[in-house]
């Protein structure tokens, strides 16, 4: 349990119907005792009451709302927690946060209300990372996963990976401590143990990449000579006037970035500068620009004129980049003639992911190139899963997965008990670390840092 009692505001910066001060810790209900005026005086648990905020020197009223009490242990952090719903003004908002300091709490830092939860074993680290994941899923499958993984989808099975490895470790021990009671366990029973927990790493291993286009969403570069229809084909797949479409070429000069929903899965679409050479020196800042977009982007669209040849500067970038990644876009097919023959990539072109013909300005094939585009992506990274693991648990199980392959080589070799010992205690760390069990203060830290204030 902490000494000090915390507070920050919890709702988002700016102006709403209503704002949110947390505050945590032991002083909790007698600071607020100090700001807080209603008819009631003794407060219950889990009930709202309604108020004044005062200043606590000189009692004047600062806004109306309500008090909301939540008594250790249950509570989000395991200590006293109140909650203050005021009108959501931003001054107003901060100083009813000033008036909790000035009653003697001290301000929050990042996540630590989070921290606190988990320090107090209401949360396990996974469970505290998937609270920020709820809050920053950007898709529906993303908001099904920080769910799951909150209700101890990912910490349940590496529980039981942990408590299974802690039992072998214990049979090694018993028999390196007591050899002349305790048997050795059998070599083949523990292999059978270490690659149970093997596949069990591996099955959580995969769910990360999948998870990582529901959470972090896919970024998608329009690239292409200027005025081939990039922002009117921006436009299409946005469904409002976005970006400014001119016949005068060059007028996007700048990356025009936005958000847009494929099915569910968020794209973010970055319309660049045209690709051409050129003397215009601000013209030429956006051509770098677009090059960075490319090199960052998972899939580029590059974009062609159907009524010409293909671009000799657009086909130079698209042979730079693995095909996997390529959409090739003919727009103004309506200016084709139907007997026209559409142009044909040059021969020994590598064939692109995707290849459509399009018209941006009368809407058609827009449909047909989303539906490439979401069978694209689902093919092999969108399956419906329980969970997905971060960078952090990813590389916690690569380490416990490298020292159960260590211990298993160890095993093989029949040589002595207590190198299996050192390499079981590593995995069983690294197990302990995902769910916060054996876990450093810096590990903490890192964690909790990214949350935000008020978390
Ligand atoms: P950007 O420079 O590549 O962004 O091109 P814009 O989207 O600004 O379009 C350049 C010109 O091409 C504008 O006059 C558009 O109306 C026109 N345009 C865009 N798409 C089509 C299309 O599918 N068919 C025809 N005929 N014109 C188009």
């Amino acid at each position: 349990m902490h000494m000090d009692t915390i507070a920050a505001v919890s709702t988002p910066p700016g102006f709403g119907a209503i704002g949110i001060v947390r505050m945590s810790g032991p002083a909790a209900l007698s600071i607020a005792q100090r700001i807080f005026k209603g008819k009631a005086t003794n407060w219950e648990s889990h009930r709202a009451y309604y108020g004044a905020f005062c200043e606590p020197e000189n009692q004047d009223v600062l806004d109306y709302g309500l008090l909301l009490f939540m008594k250790n242990p249950h509570s989000f952090t395991g200590e006293d927690l109140v909650e203050f719903h005021c009108h959501g003004g931003h001054y107003l908002v901060e100083r009813v946060l000033s008036i909790c300091l000035e009653a003697g709490a001290r301000l929050a830092t990042a996540g630590e209300f989070s921290q606190r939860a988990f320090l107090n074993g209401k949360l396990d680290l996974t469970q505290a990372e998937a609270i920020m994941d709820l809050i920053h899923s950007p898709s529906q499958q993303a908001l099904h996963m920080a769910a799951h993984q909150l209700e101890g989808h990912l910490s349940e099975p590496i529980r039981a990976v942990r408590k299974a490895m802690i039992g072998v470790l214990a049979a090694i021990e018993a028999n390196i401590d007591f050899p002349d009671e305790v048997d050795p366990p059998e070599t083949d029973v523990i292999i059978a143990g270490l690659d149970e927990a093997t596949q069990e790493i591996q099955r959580l291993l995969a769910t990360s990449d999948a998870g990582k286009i529901w959470k972090q969403g896919i970024k998608m570069a329009l690239v292409g000579e200027p005025n081939v229809g990039k922002s009117t084909l921006l436009n299409a797949l946005l469904r409002y006037e976005r970006a400014i479409v001119s016949n005068i070429a060059g007028t996007t000069r700048d990356t025009v970035e936005d958000d847009y929903n494929l099915r569910g899965i968020p794209v973010r679409i970055v319309d660049t500068a045209g690709l051409r050479d050129t003397a215009d020196e601000i013209e030429s800042i956006g051509i770098a620009r677009t090059e960075q977009a490319l090199n960052k982007a998972d899939i580029v669209m590059f974009i062609n004129d159907a009524s010409q040849e293909l671009s000799p500067v657009v086909a130079a970038h698209m042979q730079k980049l693995p095909t996997e990644k390529i959409i090739l876009v003919h727009n103004k097919s309506d200016l084709l003639d139907t007997a026209q023959e559409s142009p044909a990539l040059p021969a020994g072109f590598p064939t692109p992911a995707i290849e459509v013909w399009i018209s941006a300005l009368a809407q058609q094939g827009i449909e047909d190139l989303e539906n490439h585009l979401f069978k694209h992506f689902s093919a092999h990274q969108l399956q419906s899963q329980d969970i997905s693991v971060n960078e952090r648990h990813k590389v916690c199980l690569l380490r416990a997965q490298e020292a159960l392959s260590r211990a298993k080589d160890t095993l093989n070799q029949a040589l002595p008990f207590d190198f299996v010992s050192i390499d079981l205690k590593e995995a069983i760390t690294a197990f302990g670390e995902i769910i916060g069990e054996s876990v450093s203060e810096e590990v903490i830290h890192e964690v909790f840092h990214r949350f935000c204030v008020g978390k």
